[in-house]
């Protein structure tokens, strides 16, 4: 009989939540369009509202604060935007500055002109450095540009955490605003949107245990708004046009509900499992480098790497075995290529080849755990062996 699967993919996208799936056929089951003013439309806008409640509350914001989108990289292209409107009046940003480090859907800079996006350095762990940001931002200041700034508050490949609190302070004394990218810390550790100091995030339904196709644009409060990027219908209070996506928008407001009832237990326990899986890839391959090791990084993530054992082979081996995890970032269509953000931190071209990484959630068990490192010994063995006659 073939092993059950062990799914350690949930960076990339974690499994449906039961009462996610709950919710979703529960919306499916009815017709209703939630602008429609008929009993169907009025009960579909009824689920969107509540979905709206469930995922504000996740981030201590007034449900008024969340707008939904298809996805976070929705939301990211909406929000990186040159104009926005601040307490009635408009106000124009002159440059966009992004970590190293940010996931493409923010490098790309959403309605930023090319020419007008700067990479904020990281330094070796991935995290931005508060000093380099300061002369940055003095520099621009002085020529009379405003910031539009977006740091992540999470990395998807090493989970390393940044200072947004910090960030935010010096964004806001020269008047910029700030965006974080909140995919990954959204539901894995508390994020109350007020304190962690930034203007706008993004966040995603599918990384958090709900459906794929859904995310929200979050704004600290109502009088900070931002031009729409999908025109037509007034839906979402005219900030998305687009016939809400109920069923969708159902399973992550519910997903959103059972994050944050378990949010602090949660933390703790993937914790726990992660610093196994890292202690035991650490017992089988001495030589294994833990990346970002030394900084405060998400619980649920562990990125390492064996110079001289290709990531991209050694999550083949894992994969004929049984257990789904990850090289680098392969967030973008399957394809594994060199990662941005490794190269942001100038890890070395046989780390950056060789990074694997290992993400939990909610599904997540101490046998998956052990089936992960009873793996990664038959792994690593086979592979170093190679890796040995290569040099021969
Ligand atoms: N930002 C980060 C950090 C991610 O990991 C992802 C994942 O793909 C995205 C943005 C894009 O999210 P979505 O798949 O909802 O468009």
């Amino acid at each position: 009989m073939q092993a059950e699967r062990v799914y350690l993919d949930h960076n990339a996208t974690a499994p449906l939540r039961p009462a996610a799936r709950a919710a979703i056929e529960q919306a499916l089951a009815f017709p209703g369009n939630a602008s429609s003013v008929h009993q169907e439309g009025r009960r579909a806008r009824a689920i969107v509202e509540t979905a709206r409640e469930q995922v504000a509350a996740l981030f201590g914001v007034d449900a008024k604060a969340v707008t939904f989108t298809s996805g976070a990289t929705e939301a990211i292209a909406t929000s990186l935007s040159p104009n926005l409107e601040i307490d009635g009046a408009q106000v124009r940003f002159d440059v966009l500055l992004v970590s190293g480090v940010e996931h493409p859907a923010v490098l790309a800079g959403g309605r930023f002109a090319a020419d007008k996006i700067e990479k904020i350095p990281v330094d070796g762990e991935g995290v931005v450095d508060p000093a380099t940001l300061d002369r940055l931002l003095a520099q621009h200041h002085a020529a009379g540009r405003r910031p539009f700034v977006s740091v992540m508050a999470a990395n998807n490949e090493t989970g390393v955490l940044q200072p947004i609190a910090k960030i935010a302070e010096q964004v806001h004394a020269v008047g910029g605003i700030l965006h974080s990218d909140a995919v990954q810390a959204a539901g894995r550790l508390p994020f109350d949107l007020a304190a962690s100091g930034a203007d706008l995030i993004s966040v995603s339904s599918h990384k958090l245990g709900g459906p794929q196709g859904a995310g929200a644009l979050i704004a600290r409060n109502e009088d900070l708004r931002v031009p729409p990027l999908m025109r037509g219908g007034g839906q979402e209070r005219g900030r998305r046009a687009g016939t809400e996506n109920v069923a969708a928008i159902a399973g992550f407001g519910a997903a959103a509900e059972e994050a944050r009832k378990v949010l602090g237990s949660e933390a703790v326990r993937l914790a726990g499992l992660r610093d196994a899986a890292e202690k035991g890839v650490q017992a089988i391959s001495r030589e294994a480098v833990i990346l970002s090791a030394a900084v405060a990084r998400l619980p649920n993530t562990l990125c390492f790497a064996v110079p001289g054992i290709a990531a991209e082979t050694a999550v083949i081996a894992f994969d004929l075995e049984g257990v789904a995890l990850s090289a680098g970032a392969a967030c973008s269509s399957g394809k594994v290529g060199p990662s941005t953000a490794l190269a942001a931190m100038q890890a070395a071209p046989e780390i950056a080849k060789g990074a694997m990484r290992v993400s939990l959630g909610w599904s997540s068990r101490e046998e998956d755990i052990s089936r992960f490192l009873d793996v990664w010994k038959r792994v690593y063995l086979n592979l170093s062996q190679r890796r040995r006659e290569r040099a021969a």
